[in-house]
């Protein structure tokens, strides 16, 4: 099987796009040859995403779910696929959290890889913003020691001076500048956690918001 049967593989099973790329390095202590990763994301509905309005809806919440269950039963199979053809395969959950040690990150952050993979771009929001459907996507990937390149090159930054985001933003945790090659992040992830832990405690326990996802003008929401 080649990288274009098993992205053409996701793309039959409901994923909007799929790509592979070279990482820096494995982050995968002691399997330094998981040095690949196959980038894939779903579409989340314009429908759901609109009935956010000053905090996350109940259906959001659960369409988020939905998404995540999909792209992680996804990434099994294709994980299964590779091991079948002879390859390692490391599937990286859609929704990651390392514990206390790291609550806001995981095995490998699934926006670098899509990055990598010429899918899209990091927005000043700090969320990934695919080609075609902006930030209203989640993503997932199988880390792997099969060869892979990527189909486009890295793109651009297309934020231009947009700022909805920013404004949008209840707990003021975007800062409005673009991330930067050295990891430095442009969002503080735990101002938002924080946040939504306070203020939308009813709605999977303070896990979800989407304001910022909702207002992004690149998202195009009919
Ligand atoms: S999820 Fe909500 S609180 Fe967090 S950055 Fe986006 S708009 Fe701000
Ligand atoms: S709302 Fe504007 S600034 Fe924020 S991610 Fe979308 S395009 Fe970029």
């Amino acid at each position: 099987m080649t990288q274009k049967d098993l992205q053409d593989f996701l793309l039959s099973e409901g994923v909007v796009f799929a790509g592979g790329c070279r990482l820096p390095n494995s982050p995968i202590a002691g399997q330094s040859s998981l040095c690949y990763a196959f980038s894939f994301g779903v579409k989340l509905s314009d429908a759901v995403l609109k009935s956010i309005d000053s905090g996350p809806s109940y259906a959001y919440f659960q369409h988020y779910r939905t998404a995540n269950a999909l792209l992680d039963s996804l990434a099994f199979r294709l994980a299964q696929l590779l091991e079948k053809e002879g390859y390692s395969a490391f599937p990286v959950a859609a929704s990651q959290s390392q514990g206390k040690a790291n609550p806001y990150g995981g095995v490998y952050p699934h926006k670098t890889a899509a990055v990598l993979s010429g899918l899209g771009f990091v927005g000043k929001s700090g969320l990934f913003l695919s080609k075609d459907y902006g930030s209203k996507v989640r993503l997932a990937t199988v880390l792997t020691d099969m060869p892979l390149t990527p189909d486009s090159p890295v793109i651009d930054n297309g934020c231009g001076d947009c700022k909805a985001c920013v404004s949008a933003c209840p707990a003021g945790a975007i800062y409005g500048t673009l991330p930067t090659t050295d990891g430095e992040r442009n969002f503080d992830a735990e101002k938002c956690s924080k946040y939504m832990k306070e203020h939308f405690q009813d709605v999977g326990r303070g896990s979800v918001c989407g304001i910022c996802i909702k207002v992004c003008p690149k998202n195009k929401l009919k």
